[in-house]
């Protein structure tokens, strides 16, 4: 017998079962990551990726639950509706308003958080070496992934993070919920910040469309470090663009996607995986 629509698993199978949601979906690398994380601990698992629309996460997360799963990790452009379905969320996804991973509690409850942003800070920190501590970070976006890496770029201690989204208001509303003491600011779409950051993190879709944001060179200092969440088996527009312009690092978000899967795959598994090897088996695309 097969599950619900959109969730494929016969439920006469025993093995736990997981799926990552989104659209588009189809090119994720989540399940490839989840088995490769199970294999280093010999646990057996079902992992799929199932495409659902904006609008359409409470019906797949009720099919899903019909098909007795476990965990679903989510994407582009469901992590707002996935925080306000959860009735539980974890401190960090709670700050952030918007989730990533999914799961039921003992008694059914739809539990969240958000690994979106200790992704980010470990592969900066522990794979990159770079401090993030009295940084100055100039964060592009406010959408899902903007919002779950905030609380923990502000974690970690930096000297100011500055939110600049196309959409003003909703850069000034992530600043907002953030705590009253925490050094963010907003800035323009468009506007350089008044000095050259030490980080940028573009969390914003242009990558997707093969687009920069409207930044001059002269927001580039020779100290400077890009990283864009986007990643691909060619340099994202915005990690090219600040290789040419004299950035000192310019890192895509591979890394990320692979350390955030990993904080999944604690909350779901209490195991810790290794990541660098995951990294470079789809570094070498593997
Ligand atoms: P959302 O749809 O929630 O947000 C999109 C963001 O991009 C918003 O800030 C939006 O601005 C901005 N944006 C979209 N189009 C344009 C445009 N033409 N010009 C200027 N700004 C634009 O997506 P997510 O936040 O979930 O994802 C953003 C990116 O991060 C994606 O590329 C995704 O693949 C990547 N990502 C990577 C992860 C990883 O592990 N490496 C994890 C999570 C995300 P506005 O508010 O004005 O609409």
């Amino acid at each position: 017998m097969t599950g619900s629509p959109g969730f494929s698993r016969d439920v006469a199978d025993n093995k736990p079962y997981f799926c990552v949601v989104g659209s588009p979906i189809r090119h994720s690398k989540s399940p490839v990551i989840h088995q490769a994380f199970a294999a280093q601990f010999g646990i057996g698992l079902i992992y799929e990726r199932v495409e659902v629309r904006a609008g359409g996460l409470a019906a797949a997360i009720a099919a899903f639950r019909e098909a007795r799963g476990s965990g679903m990790n989510v994407t582009v452009p469901l992590k707002e509706e996935a925080w306000r379905l959860a009735a539980e969320h974890a401190p960090r996804a709670a700050l952030a308003g918007a989730a990533n991973t999914l799961w039921f509690g003992r008694d059914g409850t739809l539990m969240a958080d958000n690994t979106d942003g200790v992704g980010l800070v470990r592969d900066l920190q522990s794979n990159h070496g770079i401090d993030l501590r009295d940084r100055r970070i100039l964060l592009l976006g406010a959408g899902g992934a903007a919002r779950g890496v905030l609380p923990a770029l502000l974690e970690a201690r930096p000297a100011l993070v500055t939110v600049s989204n196309r959409t003003l208001p909703r850069a000034q509303q992530l600043a907002a919920m953030m705590p009253a003491e925490a050094p963010v600011e907003t800035l323009p779409w468009g506007k350089d910040p008044a000095e050259p950051p030490d980080i940028i993190v573009n969390a914003t879709a242009l990558s997707l469309n093969e687009e920069l944001p409207p930044l001059s060179s002269r927001v580039l200092a020779p100290y400077t470090v890009c990283y864009d969440m986007m990643y691909g088996t060619r340099a994202t527009v915005f990690v090219a663009w600040a290789r040419s312009h004299g950035a000192r690092l310019a890192l895509d978000g591979l890394g990320m996607l692979v350390e955030q899967a990993a904080e999944a795959f604690w909350i779901w598994h209490a195991r810790r995986p290794q990541t660098g090897a995951v990294i470079a088996q789809l570094r070498s695309g593997v």
